[in-house]
């Protein structure tokens, strides 16, 4: 009786009391605790905790306004963690903003060390100046490691060589989602930096530990595109898998950079498909091309 009493109470009471936080309208709540803001620059995973919040990738240094206002449609607490997916500025372009408000930065050692120092993206032909030593990742890791905020065990694992040499796929283990960060592409021709690290071989790897932590029910979140389930991520397992075969055996036939790019092995993917098939190709061939000379050797 004291129960239904209890209950009946605070169903009456609560809602006028604590009206539930409305969230921004470009936030969507994923699964136990986890919401996703779909940002201007990538996805932002956002876990409120008790002490603070702790968000997946922190976008572009002119999307912070964008991110802080997605965080606090969730919570009132402030960002207590960043998780960098990697070094790319669309990613870890607000650490310095979330660092000077008292954010601990963490990352995949490598993502500290290419912000340590100036990066040429040879991709885009521009120069990246280092981040200043207050504003770099304060804690790192080398190959996996486990964050706590109550209930929720937040495993980071890196994917080596996979869209950079510094990928870090986040499982939220209770929640059932997981951050894919950039080695995932939503309906999006990928992007894989040579020049960072990058490759074709450990971009299959990644996606192939993220099938194997994940069931009917896990969203998975792509860096960028719509949030996803197993079953999208393994669709395009097989495109990249497809592609990747048809160049790897146009590499070993002695097939030109050109020549693989002008027989256009990604052409049954373009349907509703958006980024750069060329330089998706490019960049799978530069792979192969590496592993050949390196077999020959
Ligand atoms: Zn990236």
């Amino acid at each position: 009786m004291m129960r239904f009493v209890w209950r009946l109470a605070l169903g009456l009471s609560l809602p006028a009391i604590i009206p539930a936080p409305a969230l921004a309208a470009d936030v969507q709540r994923l699964a136990g605790n986890v919401s996703v803001l779909i940002g201007t620059s990538s996805n932002v995973l956002i876990l409120p905790g008790k002490a603070g919040v702790l968000i997946v990738d922190d976008q572009r240094r002119s999307d912070v306004a964008e991110t802080l206002a997605g965080v606090a449609s969730v919570s009132p607490l402030p960002v207590r963690t960043v998780i960098d997916t990697h070094w790319h500025l669309d990613h870890s372009g607000g650490n310095a903003a979330f660092a000077a408000a008292g954010a601990r930065i963490v990352a995949q050692r490598n993502v500290r060390l290419r912000r340590a120092s100036e990066q040429y993206m040879v991709a885009y032909n521009s120069h990246i100046p280092p981040d200043p030593p207050e504003a770099l990742p304060s804690l790192v890791y080398d190959d996996r490691l486990v964050l706590r905020e109550g209930a929720e065990a937040i495993e980071l694992i890196h994917l080596p060589n996979a869209h950079t040499d510094g990928d870090t796929l986040v499982h939220f283990r209770k929640a059932n989602v997981i951050a894919m960060g950039d080695v995932f592409f939503n309906h999006i021709f990928p992007f894989i930096d040579r020049g960072s690290g990058g490759s074709i071989q450990g971009m299959i790897k990644g996606v192939d530990v993220a099938l194997a932590m994940s069931d009917k029910r896990t969203r998975i979140v792509p860096a960028h595109g719509p949030v996803a389930s197993r079953a999208d991520l393994l669709t395009y397992r097989t495109m990249l898998a497809t592609v990747a075969r048809s160049v790897r055996q146009q590499v070993r036939a002695g097939r030109t950079a050109k020549e693989v790019v002008a027989s256009h092995p990604a052409a049954a993917y373009r349907a509703g498909m958006e980024g750069e098939e060329d330089r998706f190709v490019e960049a799978i061939y530069d792979s192969y091309r590496d592993e050949n000379i390196h077999h020959r050797l």
